[in-house]
């Protein structure tokens, strides 16, 4: 990931610690059953950064993940996860029978 570019007057992220994606809440990850599915983060809303109007009030709308974006991550990452996992079956197989 290329590295986040801090100008001056702006502050990195201090939820996310400028990753730009956080691990997603508990209670959501009871309610969907996907754990350590990052969402993104809703304090820069994934720009990793705030600059210093909005480190003192915050960002517009905090906190406030509205669900379809919160889907789109969460369908983006089990879809990377299915993937990852059944390559590494597929080469399981593959090499179990070299
Ligand atoms: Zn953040």
């Amino acid at each position: 990931m290329s590295r986040l570019k801090i100008n001056p007057g702006e502050y990195i992220c201090s939820k996310c610690k400028g990753k730009r994606k956080i691990p997603i809440e508990e209670d959501h990850t009871r309610l969907i059953g996907i754990i350590g599915t990052k969402v993104t983060c809703p304090t820069c809303h994934g720009t990793g950064k705030l600059d210093w109007i909005e480190k003192i009030v915050g960002k517009k709308q905090p906190r406030n993940i509205s669900l379809k974006l919160l889907m789109q991550d969460m369908a983006k990452e089990a879809a990377q996860r299915l993937v990852e996992d059944i390559d590494k079956e597929f080469l399981d197989s593959i090499l179990k029978e070299i």
